[in-house]
This record gives structure tokens, C-alpha cells and sequence, in this order.
């Protein structure tokens, strides 16, 4: 049996693959509901990345390109395919754009400020608009998962190993099983995973009640949904910050209504929820797909690891993760946990880019340069 901890997207992705592979799966969660984290807090834009090319671009629109379709199939009531148009967010970035242009996700559009504005946008210069984007309803699919595998309520306090098998434990009541999946986004403090550098960006999103019909969504440094049900979404990540209260400061929304009124007619926007929430992302910025080291009997067994040599990494039995899918969680989660559900069902291998092993030796070799580090 595989217990998948955490039931964001990450997490119900990893649980649906794996049980449509054949395995026994019991997803857990602290809440009673899935996406009650990150997950829950975004606007689920799903739209290609757009640069000058490179690994981390490729991987994305790979992703993508997995993911719309996923959608689209799997959840046609709650993916909304309207089009993304993707906004330089100042002068300089105009310029770049000229430089993306080759990289881009193909099928795209070039669109000039007439073009924006038959869509109800204002003062926008244009930029790429990419008809296969569109959003999610995170909580919707979430849940839909939830439901067909099942969530069980447990904050998992420990993890502990013992005659080849997980004992998870919570406050009364224990879990076992022979494979563990760690899906807990941000927080990571269930075993040592300092390797990995996961660090949280906090983020807000407002829904709004508006009679404006906006038909398409748009990015630039904030997101905007086009108009469903009489609804928008207004959202961004943005604040680094250990707690959500005090960097909210009881108006997270105030910034995003300002920008957000300089593009678009917002003057009848009401707000109906608000949803703050934190997203992870790797030390090198790709998504964390795989096996644990086991840190302490790493440094252990091969000390001289912080000055070079290259041993085998040597793994925790049965422990993977799935996390660090970074502002993009609804473009990575389905492909990235068909990879993992293959590996672990099939042993397929899995795609050095996205697996964890990679950061093990750098941030290893930078111990043995900070004295004291814990
Ligand atoms: C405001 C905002 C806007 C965003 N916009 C977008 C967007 O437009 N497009 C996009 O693709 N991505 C977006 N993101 C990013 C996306 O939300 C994240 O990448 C994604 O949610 C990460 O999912 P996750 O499952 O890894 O983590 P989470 O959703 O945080 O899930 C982790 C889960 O683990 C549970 N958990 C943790 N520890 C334990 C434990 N010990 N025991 C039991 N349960 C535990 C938590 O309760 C939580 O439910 C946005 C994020 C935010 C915050």
C-alpha cells in the first residue's frame, strides 16, 4: 500500500495515477477536504512559460502541453479553455518579448492593443495569446479526486521506518505502509530534506462579482480570469514571508485591485472570498519528482562527500516526493505524476531534470563551507 501524504494538487494527482496504475492508495491530509493549502489559493492559470528558451521553458510547455489536454479530458466541467494572453508588465519586458517569440508554445497569436481591447483590456500593448490556456477550478478538481480515491483526515506528526515498512503517526492513530509519498508542498519538516530548498512564496487571490464579460484571461505581473458565472478571479504570488497574517495585513488585495483597474473596467468588481495560501519551490526552481536521500546516513557513511567524491546517493526504502512545482503546480502535477506513478509501477526511469539526487551534492559540498550550519 502507498500512503500519499498531503492532498493538494500535487498529492491528488500522484493518488490518481497510481491507483489507475494498479496500486492500493490511502491519500491523507491534515484537512478534511483536499487543496486546503496552495492548492486551494490558486487561480489554477494554466498557460505555457514564456522566455528565451532553455531546460526549465521546455520542461514547462512539456507539462502544458500534458496538462490541457489532461483537463480537458478528464475534467472538461472545471477546465476553462478561453485563452491566455500573456502581458509585458513594462517597457523593458516589451522588448523581451521580441526575444521570446522563437521559444514560444505553438499554437500562439501576436496580439497589437486593438486586438486587447475587443477583449475588454486597456492600456495593454498586446502580446502572446495562447488559445489553448485557460484556468482551472482548483478546488473542484481537488476534490473530484478526493472523492474517487478517497481522502483520510491525519496531520502526520512522525514517519518512522521499521521492518520494511512506514509507520506514519498522528495525534492518536497510526498509519503503515510500504511506500510513502511526501506531497506536503511548503512544509517539509517531517524528515531532513534540506537538500532540496524548498522555500514558500505566499499568495492571495480574490473572487469577484462583476457584470464586466471579460472572455479571456490574462497574465502580466498578477492574473485575471475571464468571466464565469457572473465571476473573476484576481490572484498573484508575490510575498516571501514566514507567517501569511502579517504580510497580508488585512487587505492582501489592495496591491492586485490597483493593477488590475489600470488593464480592465473593475469599477463594479465586489469581492465575494478571498483565499491567501503558499507555493514551494525547489533551490533550482524545477519540480522534485522522486526518491529521498537519506541525509544522515549519507554524511554518515560518506563524510568526504562535502569535499567532492561522488558516491551512490543512498536512499530512504519506499520514501518519494513529489513537490517544488513552484507558481506552476496545475501545468506540472498531472505530467509530473504519471512520471512518478510509472517509475514506482513500472520502473520507468525517471527524467534527471525533475529528479531530486540533483541537489544533493551541491548543497552537500556547501556544509562543509558554513561552519555551524545545523
Ligand atoms: C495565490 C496563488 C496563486 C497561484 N496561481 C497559480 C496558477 O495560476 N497556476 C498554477 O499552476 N499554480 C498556481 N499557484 C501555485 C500552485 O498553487 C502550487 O504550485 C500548488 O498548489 C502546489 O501544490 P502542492 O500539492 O505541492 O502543495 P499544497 O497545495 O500546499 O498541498 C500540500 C498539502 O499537504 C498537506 N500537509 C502538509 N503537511 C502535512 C502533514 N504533516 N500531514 C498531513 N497533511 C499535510 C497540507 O494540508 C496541504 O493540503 C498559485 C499559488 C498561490 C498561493
Amino acid at each position: 500500500m502507498t500512503v500519499v501524504v498531503g492532498a493538494g494538487v500535487a498529492g491528488c494527482m500522484a493518488a490518481l495515477f497510481l491507483r489507475e496504475a494498479g496500486e492500493e492508495v490511502t491519500l491523507v491530509d491534515r484537512s478534511h477536504i483536499p487543496a486546503g493549502g496552495g492548492s486551494g489559493a490558486a487561480g489554477a492559470f494554466v498557460s505555457p512559460k514564456i522566455g528565451k528558451g532553455g531546460p526549465l521553458q521546455e520542461l514547462t510547455n512539456e507539462a502544458f502541453a500534458f496538462a490541457h489536454r489532461f483537463y480537458r479530458e478528464r475534467f472538461p466541467h472545471a477546465f476553462h479553455a478561453t485563452g491566455v494572453l500573456r502581458i509585458p508588465k513594462n517597457l523593458e519586458d516589451e522588448e523581451r518579448f521580441r526575444l521570446y517569440e522563437p521559444f514560444n508554445h505553438r499554437p500562439y497569436e501576436v496580439w497589437d492593443a486593438v486586438r486587447a481591447e475587443q477583449a475588454g483590456l486597456r492600456n495593454v500593448p498586446g502580446g502572446f495569446f495562447f488559445p489553448e490556456a485557460g484556468d482551472a477550478d482548483a478546488q473542484e478538481i481537488c476534490r473530484s479526486i478526493g472523492k474517487e480515491v478517497g481522502l483520510r483526515q491525519m496531520e502526520v506528526e512522525n514517519l518512522e521506518r521499521r521492518e520494511e515498512r512506514w509507520i506514519l503517526r498522528g495525534a492518536g492513530e497510526a498509519l503503515e505502509a510500504e511506500r510513502v509519498v511526501l506531497a506536503t508542498g511548503y512544509e517539509s519538516d517531517l524528515l531532513d530534506l534540506r537538500y532540496l530548498g524548498i522555500k514558500g512564496l505566499w499568495g492571495s487571490r480574490g473572487d469577484y462579482a462583476t457584470s464586466q464579460e471579460f472572455p479571456i484571461s490574462c497574465h502580466k505581473d498578477f492574473s485575471l480570469s475571464s468571466t464565469r458565472e457572473g465571476r473573476v478571479k484576481l490572484g498573484a504570488t508575490h510575498v516571501k514571508h514566514p507567517t501569511p497574517c502579517l504580510v497580508c495585513d488585512g487587505r492582501p488585495l489592495a496591491n492586485l485591485e490597483a493593477k488590475a483597474a489600470e488593464i480592465a473596467e473593475t469599477g463594479d468588481f465586489r469581492l465575494v472570498e478571498t483565499f491567501c495560501g503558499m507555493r514551494s519551490t525547489s533551490r533550482d526552481h524545477f519540480p522534485l519528482v522522486g526518491p529521498v536521500i537519506d541525509v544522515e546516513r549519507m554524511l554518515a557513511e560518506h563524510p568526504a562527500v562535502t569535499r567532492g567524491p561522488r558516491p551512490d546517493p543512498i536512499h530512504h526504502d519506499g520514501l518519494y516526493i513529489l513537490n517544488g512545482l513552484g507558481g506552476r503546480g496545475f501545468v506540472f502535477a498531472p505530467l509530473m505524476a504519471r512520471w512518478l506513478a510509472e517509475h514506482l509501477t513500472e520502473g520507468r526511469p525517471l527524467d534527471p531534470r525533475i529528479h531530486p539526487d540533483r541537489l544533493f551534492r551541491k548543497w552537500a559540498r556547501r556544509l562543509s563551507q558554513t561552519k555551524g550550519t545545523k
